[in-house]
């Protein structure tokens, strides 16, 4: 069973190689073991050190730390979202609650890359939520009026603003959000690694197969040895499930995206020179899809059921032709051959949009579950996490505990046939948006 499904990811290419990986080859103790080593692990493990600097550390990732989901998304650090489940103005107190959690990720993304002097490419230029389908006007109006009652700054745009702003004539109507800010996924997390205090140890390629606690004791098997810690941290998101972990409360989605070149000059200049912008989908079903600041164009069309642990590359190939048809549905004067990676990332999703922050046993915590909002969330959980299991209490713990928690589950097969009826459904009304 490995972890790994691609090496093409292009967020991953813009990166230098990293040397001296260690894999865990014999038995360990330790006090603090972290397993999954993406925004929510890194942030556990940093925050943890501060908090308890003479401890032994462990954190564990099955592939290259960093190189899951927190590597392989589209970039938006958001304050806002529109598919998540709460967006009525009928939930308007969950949808609060759900901002609130936004705007503190935001913060503790903000203080780490001010702290540490990350160059992540953040922009603050703010996001569109946009359809070519006039229809969707009525759902960005509603949006609106959500996003006026809780004082976010925004507005509706149409065709022909639309067209200078983003370059392509293919969006009707958008609201944009002021807020949000633009980045690039892997340079964050890579800097989350190369600022990882001294006295943690990290072990890569060291796929966690099982664990258990008896009479107190918490033993995890990996492939070439075993951890015996005193107090244990999950933040393998997507992987909740397969590791047993609130097994009913969320399920993973594999996502695809596919990223172009830098456009040429003459191509630039053809879709009018825009300045960086990303545009999310009105329909949980539509494209993700972003420009770059260096010129490059990345498109996320698929969300599906799928098995976690690879992807071959026929499958990919098949989701690569719908991303390119996508590119060339918005940018019909582009070549046909313009996108250089395509890859997959796996998410953890709950049934009404709510995250996972608790404590699960003495000494054992989770965080995960983001519903595609998680560098943000995650740093954010990571860092809180940490501080809740070392016995501490903030104010930011009191906002995540505030939420609505996530609801249960059905086991399989009928949770798989519900998610894919449910996915047939959103990809039909949002078949004109991928
Ligand atoms: C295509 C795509 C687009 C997305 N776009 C956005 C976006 O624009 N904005 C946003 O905020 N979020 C986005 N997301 C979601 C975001 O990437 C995740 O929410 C975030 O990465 C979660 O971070 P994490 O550290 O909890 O999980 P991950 O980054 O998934 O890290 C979990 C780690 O656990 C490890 N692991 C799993 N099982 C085991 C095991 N058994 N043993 C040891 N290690 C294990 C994995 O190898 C992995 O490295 C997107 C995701 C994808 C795939």
């Amino acid at each position: 069973m490995k972890l790994i499904n691609d090496s093409s990811c292009s967020w991953i290419n813009d990166l230098s190689l990293r040397h001296n990986i260690k894999t865990l080859e014999k038995n360990e103790n330790c006090d603090w073991l972290i397993i999954g080593a993406g925004y929510t692990g890194l942030s556990a493990a940093r925050k943890l050190s501060q908090l308890l600097p003479n401890k032994k550390i462990i954190l564990v990732d099955a592939q290259l730390a960093g190189e899951g989901a927190s590597s392989r998304n589209s970039g938006y650090l958001v304050d806002t979202t529109l598919n998540d489940g709460f967006t009525s103005n009928k939930d308007l107190e969950n949808y609060k609650k759900k901002t609130n959690i936004y705007k503190l990720g935001i913060e503790a993304v903000k203080k780490f890359v001010k702290e540490y002097q990350v160059d992540c490419d953040w922009n603050e230029c703010g996001k569109y939520f946009a359809s070519s389908n006039q229809i969707d006007n009525k759902i960005l109006k509603n949006f609106s009026e959500t996003l006026s009652k809780l004082d976010f700054k925004h507005k509706i745009l149409f065709n022909n603003d639309l067209f200078k702003r983003l370059g392509t004539n293919f969006y009707n109507v958008a609201l944009y959000t002021k807020g949000g800010i633009l980045l690039h996924p892997g340079k964050l997390v890579r800097a989350m690694i190369d600022t990882l205090p001294e006295n943690i140890n990290l072990y890569e390629n060291s796929l966690l197969l099982n664990w258990k606690k008896v009479n107190g004791k918490i033993t995890c098997n990996f492939m070439n040895g075993s951890i015996n810690s005193k107090n244990v941290i999950f933040a393998t998101n997507g992987f909740l499930k397969s590791l047993g972990i609130k097994k009913n409360y969320n399920f993973p989605i594999t996502l695809t995206a596919s990223m172009t070149r830098s456009l040429s000059d003459k191509e630039f200049k053809s879709i009018g020179e825009p300045k960086e912008w990303g545009v999310l989908p009105v329909r949980p079903m539509g494209a993700t899809i972003r420009m770059t600041k260096d010129r490059r164009i990345l498109i996320r069309n698929t969300a599906e059921i799928h098995s976690p642990y690879k992807m071959s590359k026929l499958d990919l190939n098949k989701r690569y032709n719908k991303q390119k048809i996508g590119i060339k549905k918005r940018f019909p004067q582009l070549p046909d051959d313009i996108i250089q990676s395509t890859w997959s990332g796996i998410v953890s999703r709950s049934r009404n949009g709510s995250q996972i922050f608790e404590k699960l046993d003495d000494n054992i915590f989770v965080a995960g579950c983001y519903n595609g909002s998680g560098i943000g969330v995650g740093t954010l959980f990571g860092e809180q996490i940490a501080i809740k299991a070392s016995g501490e209490y903030t104010e930011e713990i009191k906002v995540i505990e505030s939420r609505k928690k996530t609801t249960w589950l059905p086991p399989d097969p009928f949770l798989t046939l519900g998610v894919k009826c449910r996915l047939i459904y959103e990809r039909f009304r949002a078949r004109s948006e991928t």
